[in-house]
């Protein structure tokens, strides 16, 4: 039950896996990432058990990218294996999304899914939200995200990215946490400050009902009723 992400000019892999290991205290059953490679491809890594495990399984794989997101799962809906771990992808492999919380009204949303065609490959809650936002995607991340939040029952805090658009990281959140780290050119998301702060100091917290879009040099955040927010910047003062 921790969410990381981030998008700039580091190594992405590293950044992620860093931010897990610092997330392990809040407790997970299994633990995956997904990287957007610069050849434009949705790169996508699972593991149960410990966190070394995706360690070991990412270690030797060269994925270069400049945007991704990752998730320590604590399950909720779907018993702790590979398939059930997050990230979740779209079925065109084109939409990763990570999610902690719960979907109440997932069965039902479920079903309509499955009656427009959409073929689920996990037991989980979480996977209708990436195929409604597949369902509603035109090329404009953000956009599907405001169009299928005020039909998810529930708590969420999510991560999503596009192989559409390789500048673009959304986050939301709704009875679940999630921090913004800013640095110069490069920004980061994470359920808690320890997963950021050897990367950096500057935050803003995330209010309830919050969605936003990051870009390496850009931060937009909205209320849920689409009225953009002026962004309050929160310096960390202790350290890990
Ligand atoms: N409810 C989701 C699941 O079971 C997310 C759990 C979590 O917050 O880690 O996959």
């Amino acid at each position: 039950c921790g969410i990381v992400g981030y998008i700039g000019n580091k190594e992405t892999k590293e950044v992620l896996y860093s931010g897990l290991s610092k997330l392990e205290y809040r407790g997970y059953d299994s633990a995956g990432i997904s990287i957007l490679s610069d050849d434009g491809l949705m790169k996508t890594f699972k593991s149960v058990g410990k966190l070394a495990n995706l360690g070991g399984i990412i270690k030797d794989s060269e994925i270069l990218g400049h945007v991704g997101i990752g998730h320590t799962r604590w399950a909720t809906h779907g018993v702790p294996s590979t398939r059930n771990s997050h990230p979740h992808n779209s079925q065109d492999n084109k939409l990763s999304l990570v999610h902690n919380g719960i979907i109440e009204n997932y069965a039902e949303l479920r079903e309509g899914l499955k009656n427009k065609g959409y073929k689920f490959l996990s037991d989980t809650d979480t996977e209708v939200i990436v195929h409604l936002l597949a369902d509603n995607y035109t090329g404009d991340l953000v956009e599907s995200v405001f169009k299928i939040l005020p039909i998810l029952d529930g708590a969420y805090a999510i991560g999503v990215i596009s192989s559409e658009e390789p500048d673009v990281l959304v986050t939301a959140r709704k009875g679940s946490p999630l921090v913004i780290g800013l640095g110069t050119d490069e920004k980061y998301i994470a359920s808690d400050v320890p997963a950021i702060l050897e990367y950096t100091d500057r935050v803003i917290f995330l209010e309830d009902g919050d969605v936003a879009l990051l870009k390496k040099d850009e931060i937009k955040i909205w209320d849920l009723e689409r009225n953009e927010k002026t962004t309050e910047e929160t310096k960390i003062e202790w350290s890990l």
